[in-house]
């Protein structure tokens, strides 16, 4: 098996299903108990939480059930609480529905949203922080796209937003960013399952001073910020994840490199994902031949990728639009993503499975 698709989620490691397990056996106390269960329990979240404010800076962690439950408590907490500091969202073409969609649920409500697209500004934090105005409420902009790996410096957005507008809050959806790139932000979203830790826990950071209003409604816990007995399994997991994670830009260079030189050599290939992209994501469109008649091709090989341009029931998402691709290429676009155990054989693989697939579809 050759598993190229981790930006749409990763194998857990071994040291979070061993976490997991631990935990589940020995600290399976309700962290809300006044007993020593429930101690141990709180332990396990006080350590994870310390574990994430050392990559995040100074603040507060709610964990929660992934990154769409973070960035939905993160925008609309900020919007109501925040709600007098203006009406306008500055935002981008390229969001993750969990954002697009809650962006969208504002505008509902009152709230009106500005998306640019990276293709319009080749200097896109600059632009970013040029659309701030005085009646600018939120900033919320992804790290790393997830289908290109599109880089935004969103310790430079922070800076430059902050400058224009020291009352913008400013969210950051770091999915695909955290741990691999320099964060900042005044709520950053996380996931466990893009870092091998497992599905149903994430993350939300709540940089100190900044408050929220909270999504749900309950018992309380977390500071009130997140009601709903916290998952301390999940939590110990992510812990454990982040501790061992191993991924490197420089492996990930190489194997893109490769990938890269290999597409070089094959007839009408378009490689979606430049030099401003990490380079764990390589979106390509491979002329002529569908993006999910490819995919299939290649899962016959047991070699395991993404349709490049994140569809939803049919539909493309448009996100690749925003990068400027034109719609036939995103058509054929594949998403080929790395993970610290990626080889360069599996990279061989998807060229020999890439190539096979040409010589069978091109039309
Ligand atoms: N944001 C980005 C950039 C993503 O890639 C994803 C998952 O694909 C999400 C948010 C949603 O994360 P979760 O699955 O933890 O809700």
């Amino acid at each position: 098996m050759v598993y190229l698709d981790s930006a749409a989620t990763t194998k857990p490691c071994k040291q979070a299903a061993d976490a997991i397990l631990n935990t589940m056996e020995q600290s399976f106390g309700n962290a809300s108990s006044l007993h020593g269960m429930g101690i141990r329990s709180e332990k396990v979240i006080t350590a994870a939480k310390r574990t994430l404010l050392g990559a995040l800076g100074e603040g507060d962690i709610i964990f929660t059930s992934g990154a769409t439950e973070s960035s939905n408590t993160a925008l609309l907490g900020a919007a109501e609480t925040y709600r007098r500091t203006g009406s306008r969202i500055v935002t981008t073409a390229i969001e993750h529905p969990s954002v697009a969609n809650t962006i969208t649920k504002l505008e509902e409500r009152g709230f009106s949203a500005v998306r640019l697209a990276p293709k319009d500004y080749p200097d896109f934090e600059q632009a970013l922080a040029d659309a701030v105005d005085e009646n600018t409420v939120l900033v919320t902009c992804m790290a790393v796209n997830n289908e290109t790996g599109f880089i935004v410096d969103v310790k430079r957005l922070y800076r430059l937003v902050k400058k224009k507008n020291p009352k913008t809050i400013v969210h950051i959806d770091a999915v695909q960013g955290f741990l691999k790139v320099p964060l900042d932000g005044d709520l950053i979203s996380i996931s466990g399952h893009k870092i091998h830790s497992g599905k149903g826990i994430g993350a939300l950071f709540i940089k100190k001073g900044i408050r929220i209003a909270p999504l749900l409604c309950g018992g309380g816990q977390q500071k009130g910020l997140r009601s709903g007995t916290e998952p301390v399994e999940l939590i110990a997991g992510l812990d454990a994840a982040i501790k061992a994670y191993h991924g490197t830009k420089e492996h990930f260079a190489a194997l893109k490199a490769r990938l890269l030189a290999g597409l070089s050599e094959l007839p009408g290939i378009t490689v979606n994902s430049g030099d401003n992209c990490l380079p764990n994501i390589v979106n390509f469109s491979v002329e002529g031949v569908r993006s999910e008649i490819m995919l299939h091709s290649l899962e016959e090989r047991e070699i395991y990728v993404s349709s490049g341009s994140a569809c939803s029931r049919g539909k493309t998402s448009g996100v690749l639009a925003a990068f400027g691709v034109p719609d036939k290429l995103a058509d054929s676009a594949i998403r080929a993503s790395f993970c610290a155990e990626t080889t360069e054989q599996d990279i061989d693989a998807l060229l020999d499975g890439i190539k096979a697939g040409i010589e069978r579809f091109r039309r």
